[in-house]
């Protein structure tokens, strides 16, 4: 199912207009009704226990996109309250990438900033009845919370008396107990048709130190504990998540009103207001930090900033641009039910950005050496060569010609059907930029593999002068034999085989759900000495083979290129 809203309408002014998503119709609905005096506060909360992807590209676009549109103010919050998986690592590589994206955040935020205050509204809800040390294990808590349309069963903890709880949760903080021992459980309703209210647990005993705290706390909050309560600390208008927390919005709501009866020098009818919206999850690609960091981890790919990644890194090493990220989650907008959105659709939003601005240059993947036999030996020719087509104010740079040139294998057959346009004894073909040849015929080794193709040039046909308008049905590139350097090319593929692998990895090993050909390293290309000069961080396109950027592995004498994304558009076919 494809979950593309129909955000876009046309103005009245003639020219397209986007409409309103459903968040910014409430947040404006807010303003509208005064609430919060007109403030606008959202956060970007990321748990530092993974590098970020393009699903939270999408929260990103609608955390700060809202604070942006509404002149509120975006802050980041890293939502740490469990030591166990976190680490600076994660929390550097979540601030680059958010930056890289094109996204200020007002203050940087920590859950763990408030672990004080969460701990003293703990005691809080124990003195005034509302919480108990439960020292049930965890199976026998699950055993007892009945299902949706049955009641669950009270803990025999549940009536313990205050002093007592209070008692043993002081000790759990100071670390008397090992960890599952004993949880601190909110006392709400055991019946509640609502299963998060059914005594939720809302802190647990973990023995490991904190990337922020050390050794500090014994025990930490529960997401359903830290959450509501953080975007309360921080004045936070409009706290904006995805669907699956909808279900515990009841709980959000139930802390924080509790909060509010404890934390004075709170403006008068303020509350955070959580609104939900869908995930994004994309065909061919795995979204859950554990599954990625378990692709780490066992090494089925080179880093979390491996180019098949969905990781904003990855994508960055591949050779997506900022920009094309924002317009993929532009087009696939907001909606309130879950899908899955077609790769494709993806893949055509950096084409679309590469197009505009990437630079033109030829590199040949799979070389096989042309001879222009009727060309003067030594002689070259420097023929210009258009950075980009599609900008007016393009610079140009030259490409040499010489009598031996690099041609793609491919573009060469010794006997060739009807409609093959390209090098074949006897047809003529233009040499991109350059000259009319016909071929006139090739070499093979001993296995009958070509190593030489034959041309004679027509010096009439130089692309760009009157004569030159002979018509050849096909253009092929070329390098110069003397002066184009050797690349290696890297040309990746989807990660997975299976369209929804999520659901795959259900009955099925991670390994097994990969694609063996994910990655083709091609070692002895040949390109042109412009694109020998690329940097890291700019885009090219390689003439009639596709998008590239030049990887961080490569080095003066060892360039290296990735492919971002072929020339073919495969979204465009199916939508159009
Ligand atoms: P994962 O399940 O991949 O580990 P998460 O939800 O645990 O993701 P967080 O770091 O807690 O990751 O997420 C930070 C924010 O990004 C949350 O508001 C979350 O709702 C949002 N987010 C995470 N994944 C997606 C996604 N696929 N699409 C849209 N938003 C997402
Ligand atoms: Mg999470």
């Amino acid at each position: 199912m494809s979950d593309m809203p129909n955000s876009v309408a046309p103005a009245e002014s003639g020219e397209e207009k986007k409409s309103l998503n459903f968040v910014e119709q409430i947040v404006e609905g807010d303003l509208r009704a005064g609430k919060n005096d007109g403030r606008i506060q959202t956060r970007f909360p990321p748990e530092p226990n993974g590098y970020l992807h393009i699903g939270h590209a999408k929260a990103i676009c609608m955390d700060f996109g809202i604070a942006q549109k509404y002149g509120g103010v975006c802050n980041l919050r890293f939502d740490d309250t469990n030591p166990t998986k976190e680490d600076v690592e994660y929390v550097d590589a979540i601030r680059e990438d958010i930056d890289w994206l094109g996204f200020h955040w007002g203050n940087i935020y920590y859950a763990s900033d408030y672990f004080e205050r969460l701990y003293q509204f703990a005691e809080e809800l124990i003195r005034a009845g509302h919480a108990y040390v439960d020292e049930q294990t965890a199976e026998e808590i699950a055993a007892q919370k009945g299902t949706p349309t049955t009641p669950g069963v009270a803990s025999p903890y549940r009536d313990r008396p205050i002093e007592e709880s209070l008692d043993l949760f002081r000790r759990m903080n100071a670390g008397e107990f090992p960890e599952g021992a004993m949880i601190l459980r909110a006392k709400i309703d055991m019946a509640s048709s609502n299963m998060h209210f059914r005594d939720p647990i809302i802190y647990r005993i973990i023995k490991v130190s904190h990337h922020r705290t050390g050794t500090k706390w014994g025990v930490y909050p529960m997401y359903d504990f830290a959450h509501g309560q953080s975007d309360f600390f921080e004045g936070v208008t409009h706290s904006i998540c995805t669907l699956e927390f909808e279900v515990h919005r009841p709980l959000y709501d139930y802390f924080v009103d509790l909060l509010k009866k404890v934390e004075p020098n709170h403006p008068e009818g303020y509350r955070p207001r959580q609104i939900e919206f869908n995930r994004l999850n994309l065909t061919y690609t795995m979204m859950s930090k554990r599954k990625l960091l378990q692709l780490v981890q066992e090494g089925h790919v080179a880093g979390w900033d491996d180019p098949r990644m969905p990781t904003i890194c990855g994508l960055r090493r591949r050779g997506y641009t900022p920009e094309s990220i924002r317009s993929f989650i532009d087009k696939i907008g907001y909606t309130k039910y879950d899908g899955i959105i077609d790769m494709a659709l993806l893949e055509h939003a950096v084409r679309e950005d590469l197009n505009r601005h990437a630079l033109r240059g030829s590199a040949v993947l799979d070389p096989v050496r042309l001879i222009i036999t009727n060309y003067p030996e030594g002689q070259t020719e420097d023929m210009s060569f258009l950075n980009n087509p599609e900008d007016p104010n393009s610079d140009s740079h030259t490409i040499r010609f010489s009598r031996e040139l690099f041609i793609e294998r491919e573009d060469f057959m010794e006997d060739a059907p009807k409609k093959y346009f390209r090098m074949t004894p006897g047809q003529e073909v233009r040499l991109k930029s350059a000259y009319i040849v016909r071929c006139t015929g090739c070499k093979k080794d001993e296995n009958g593999k070509v190593i030489e193709v034959y041309a004679e040039y027509d010096p009439e046909t130089l692309s760009g002068r009157p004569e030159s308008n002979r018509k050849v049905k096909g253009t092929i590139h070329w390098v110069s034999a003397t002066d184009s350097v050797p690349a290696e090319v890297r040309l990746y593929d989807r990660l997975f085989l299976d369209e929804n692998p999520s659901e795959a990895a259900k009955d099925k090993e991670l390994a097994e759900l990969l694609n063996p050909e994910s990655l083709t390293i091609v070692r002895e290309a040949r390109v042109e000495p412009f694109l020998a000069q690329a940097k890291c961080g700019e885009y090219y396109q390689f003439q009639r083979v596709g998008y590239f950027c030049v990887d961080p592995d490569s080095r003066p004498d060892h360039l290296v290129f990735n492919r971002t994304v072929s020339l073919k558009d495969t979204w465009k076919k199916v939508n159009k």
